[in-house]
């Protein structure tokens, strides 16, 4: 789970647009970031950071563990960037 301070949650919002397609899908290895953010293992919950365009990345069983499932990436944080 994501974590944030008393003193920086006030930089956390929930977003107006949920329906946005990077809030709803779920992306596989290898698939293109959407949006740049904090993404979640549905599998086992691991999280990463991302960035927008590059590709997600391989299952490296020594630090991701999901059991036998797949590893499926859903948006948790978007970072907002002025670009
Ligand atoms: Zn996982």
């Amino acid at each position: 789970m994501a974590l944030v301070t008393e003193q920086t949650k006030k930089y956390v919002f929930t977003t107006d647009k949920p329906e946005n397609e990077h809030w709803t899908h779920i992306y596989g290895i290898g698939q293109k970031v959407p949006v740049s953010g904090i993404y979640r293992c549905y599998a086992c919950g691991d999280e990463i950071t991302s960035n927008q365009g590059d590709p997600f990345p391989p299952q490296n069983k020594s630090q991701h563990e999901c059991q036998g499932k797949p590893v499926q990436w859903e948006l948790i944080v978007r970072t907002q960037t002025k670009a």
